[in-house]
């Protein structure tokens, strides 16, 4: 469970999380949107302890993120995170891309990571590409990629932060399929999204972010169709 408490975070002089409540169950599919500016990515970094924050708590299965005895390390290794790009090591194969972080962090032996890697390779539909190297991947594919890479990792916990939206039209959907499998299966997700669609279809609740406040959140049918926050209408009826 992810437990986030009354959460302030600013940059300098400007507050971008403005006292965030909100609590994550384990199996939950959680998307959030919101516009430009609004904090999403940065509720994301401060969840995996990427960012400090300057108030209130988060609490990942109990332990507190930013807490001074935390081992931040051993945590993410709990969280996985996808951002909307990720730099693959050009010189390595996607399945040496994947092996990396098993074998140095969790120091699993060769024939371990890569099991686990072609295994995730696989999983997400990369099997016939495991020994390409990744500037040969399609703009998908290398996002299909960077999943398997955190899923590597056996995370309880994924964050995508907007995975699709450097991605040609075409391409989105293979990857937008990819994180519909990991819902069915159970993992607890938070998507920042602009894919309303896919915000709508795989979400349990949606939570809607304007200027560092949780404006609003509910499931996905309440949220969409019946929208309470004078912002959220606005900005579902410019998505639309
Ligand atoms: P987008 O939809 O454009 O990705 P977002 O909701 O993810 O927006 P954030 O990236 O969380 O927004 O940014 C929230 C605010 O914090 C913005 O005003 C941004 O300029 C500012 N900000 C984010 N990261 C930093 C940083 N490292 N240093 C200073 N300001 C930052
Ligand atoms: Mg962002």
């Amino acid at each position: 469970m992810i437990e986030i408490e009354n959460v302030r975070k600013s940059f300098g002089s400007l507050e971008v999380l403005k006292g965030i409540d909100l609590t994550v169950p384990r199996g939950e599919v959680l998307t959030v949107i919101g516009g430009s500016g609004s904090g999403k990515s940065t509720l994301l970094t401060c969840i995996n302890g990427l960012e400090p924050i300057n108030a209130g708590r988060i609490l990942v299965d109990g332990t507190e993120v930013h807490a001074k005895t935390t081992n931040l390390n051993r945590l993410r290794q709990k969280i996985g995170i996808v951002f909307q790009q990720w730099n693959a090591f050009p010189h390595l194969t996607v399945k040496e891309n994947v092996m990396l972080a098993p074998r140095k962090v969790l120091r699993q032996s060769k024939a371990e990571a890569e099991e686990m890697a072609v295994r995730q390779l696989t999983h997400v539909g990369l099997g016939d590409k495991l020994d390409v190297y990744p500037g040969r991947l399609s703009g998908g594919q290398q996002q299909r990629m960077a999943i398997a890479r955190a899923l590597a990792m056996t995370p309880d916990y994924m964050l995508f932060d907007e995975v699709t939206s450097a991605l040609d039209p075409q391409l989105v959907g293979e990857v937008l399929d990819t994180l519909r499998l990991l819902a069915s299966e159970g993992m607890t997700m938070i998507c920042v999204t602009h894919e309303m669609k896919f915000a709508r279809e795989v979400s349990d609740r949606v939570a809607f972010f304007h200027k560092g406040v949780m404006a609003e959140i509910a499931p996905p049918a309440d949220l969409f169709d019946n929208p309470k926050d004078p912002e959220l209408q606005r900005f579902l009826a410019a998505t639309h």
